[in-house]
């Protein structure tokens, strides 16, 4: 059978291995395998999370409420916009999907850094838009900008700020600056997956999203209750942008995209503060040990804004390898030879889970 011409050249995303593939494959006890390769949350979720799915599981004969107006209030009074400027998505993924659809095509190119989130790119292939990548791995908006200049069709030019799977991020002046000189009629994403690590580690990286659409009116801000909150098992992320831009994108938006055990689970889990601090402080204090490692064994790192860390490696070192080792192990890390770089991107875990990492790393280099 003939499928459309531009699925061809789209590689399928292939996630982080789940754990029960490598029980099976290595006959390693599920106990005994640590998986640091999606940059999920070590500790789990909230307690109060699990209580919000205990308490509502009553519910689930009953399609979701499609206008979601609890979970969207409280990310409205979180951000101090207006309802009207959110979209949830079954992850921020499927927001990004919106995006594309509504403003990407054939004729409509879309922007991207080198490496970084595949998924705009898959999206892109699939509604035939051609991607244009700057010719450095991280973002540089140099290049950003003369790629914009140069190509003059760009429809969605997308910033992944901080960067997965890199860890890099930018400065918010620097962002602003070069917003200011693209066209209007152009979409500027900002994914913020891991704004909430970046923002703490250094606040001249925190884009405020009510501050980014108010300023620009051709911006999309996205955020996911995947990472910092411990939900990636529930698949719920949003868009911010102005009411233009959210008009479009209810066109795209199947009815009921998020279920009601998510939608709960989101709600209880933005109540929860304090888990998220607790995750992001261990975050930074246990990438310490990351580096310090790096630093002794003289291996290159990507300085992290996020909750991983990517090691580089000389020619004399091969990812793949060092990856196949480990999950041998029964550890689980992110091989990123697919995205054309010779480095390993590893999730923070906890401080028995870095540990043990880092030992089997040693005994691999
Ligand atoms: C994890 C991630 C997302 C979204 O994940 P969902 O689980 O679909 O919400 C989006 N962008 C980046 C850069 C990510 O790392």
């Amino acid at each position: 059978m003939k499928f459309n011409k531009q699925l061809e050249n789209i590689k399928v995303y292939e996630g982080g291995k789940p754990i029960e593939l490598v029980v099976e494959e290595f006959g390693i006890d599920a106990k005994d395998i640590i998986k640091l390769a999606s940059n999920e949350n070590p500790f789990g979720t909230s307690e109060k999370v699990v209580k919000a799915i205990q308490e509502n599981a009553h519910l689930v004969h009953m399609y979701p409420d499609d206008s979601m107006s609890e979970i969207k209030e409280a990310l409205a009074d979180k951000f101090q916009v207006q309802t009207s400027n959110i979209i949830m998505g079954s992850g921020s993924d499927e927001v990004i999907a919106f995006a594309i659809n509504a403003k990407a095509n054939k004729y409509k190119k879309v922007l991207t850094a080198r490496t970084t989130f595949a998924m705009y790119d898959i999206y892109s292939r699939q509604v035939g838009a051609k991607v244009i990548k700057t010719p450095s791995h991280q973002h540089n908006l140099d290049e950003f900008l003369h790629l914009y200049k140069k190509e003059k069709d760009i429809g969605v030019i997308f910033l992944c700020l901080p960067n997965n799977p890199l860890g890099e991020c930018l400065k918010k002046e620097d962002v602003f600056n070069f917003i200011k000189k693209i066209d209007d009629n152009t979409l500027v994403v900002v994914d913020g997956a891991y704004q909430d690590f970046a923002m703490v580690k250094n606040p001249q990286m925190k884009i405020d999203p009510k501050e980014l659409i108010e300023t620009f009116p051709n911006t999309l801000y996205l955020g996911t209750f995947s990472k910092s909150y411990g939900l990636g098992g529930m698949r719920v992320g949003y868009g911010i942008a102005s009411e233009e831009i959210m008009t479009a994108l209810y066109k795209m938006r199947p009815p009921f995209n998020v279920t009601t055990l998510s939608l709960k689970a989101a709600k209880a889990a933005l109540e929860d503060e304090a888990f998220v601090a607790k995750t992001i402080e261990n975050n930074f204090s246990e990438m310490k040990k990351y580096e310090d490692f790096a630093k002794a064994n003289k291996i290159d790192f990507i300085d992290s804004y996020t909750n991983f860390i990517t090691f580089t490696f000389d020619s004399k070192r091969n990812s793949k390898n060092i990856a196949q080792i480990l999950l041998k192990k029964g550890i689980i890390i992110r091989d990123l030879t697919s995205y054309g770089v010779n480095g390993i991107r590893v999730t923070i875990g906890t401080p028995e889970q870095n540990s043990r990492f880092l030992e089997a790393f040693k005994e691999v280099l």
